[in-house]
């Protein structure tokens, strides 16, 4: 006979102490208020506009490079312009490490020290040569041109096209990245996935993995995916808007904890 499976809730749940290793797992969801939207779903990105989709396959390289601007370019220009949501500032004053699908740099900006960028960066233009190292900070604007997001077409130390650095279709994901999130979430007391399906590789490894590893694993979403892999994956759910449940825990974990840290300024 096996054991009985754990008690699960699929309502309220709130991490215990700052003491323990909470790590945060983030998805597009945190960032829909920027405006930038999610990728995959009815209203995702991906199904209103399925010729970009067909842009995010990296056999399409170079030709679709105007698109991979005029995309990532958007993006990261929504972001700048919109800044940190709530769950961002909250994560950070938090004090938690940070893994992301998300390649809009807004955990960064919220001031979250430790941040896995397991998707690339939509800030950021890199060299295509794979053996060239030249990257530089974008300017994002609005266009299909290197130029309209402030770098250059071609690469000031080799002369091949320059791109921005996100990992797109059939591309490898950061090692570095991958091998960090895979420490961390192998480490966690508290997993928290926020504002990601979770069952999109390789986010979806993560939570089983620390849940393996002896971690409650926390799934938080507006509206959270159902099914065996959420059960198995999740110890709780939280279907509810992650701008209000973070800020909470912020404030009961750090924030009126009789001075014992200094977050206790208004969210920006
Ligand atoms: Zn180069």
């Amino acid at each position: 006979m096996s054991p009985p499976e754990a008690p699960r809730s699929r309502g309220a749940y709130r991490p215990r102490s700052v003491e323990q290793r909470i790590v945060f797992l983030t998805g597009a969801g945190l960032s829909a208020r920027t405006g930038a939207g999610v990728f995959r779903g009815p209203e995702g990105l991906w199904a209103l506009a399925p010729e970009m989709e067909e842009a995010m396959h990296a056999d399409r390289l170079p030709a679709s490079l105007p698109r991979l601007w005029q995309v990532w370019g958007h993006l990261a220009r929504l972001a700048a312009d919109h800044g940190p949501t709530p769950g961002h500032y909250a994560i950070a004053r938090m004090g938690a490490p940070v893994i992301t699908q998300n390649v809009d740099g807004l955990h960064q900006r919220a001031g979250s020290g430790t941040v896995h960028e397991l998707h690339g960066r939509a800030y950021t233009a890199v060299c295509m040569d794979p053996g060239c190292d030249w990257e530089a900070p974008l300017a994002p604007g609005e266009g299909p041109r290197a130029e309209d997001h402030g770098a250059p077409s071609q690469c000031p130390a080799c002369g091949s096209p320059v791109r921005p650095d996100v990992v797109l279709f059939d591309e490898m994901l950061p090692e570095a990245a991958m091998r960090e999130a895979a420490a961390l979430a192998r480490t966690a007391d508290v997993l928290v996935a926020v504002g990601t399906s979770g069952i999109v590789f390789p986010a979806a490894q993560l939570a089983p993995l620390a849940r393996a590893h002896g971690a409650t694993t926390v799934l938080i979403d507006i509206d959270p995916p159902t099914g065996d892999f959420v059960r198995a994956a999740y110890d709780h759910v939280i279907a509810a808007d992650a701008h209000e449940i973070l800020p909470d825990w912020e404030r009961t974990l750090v924030g009126g904890g009789g001075g014992r840290n200094p977050f206790l300024e208004p969210f920006g």
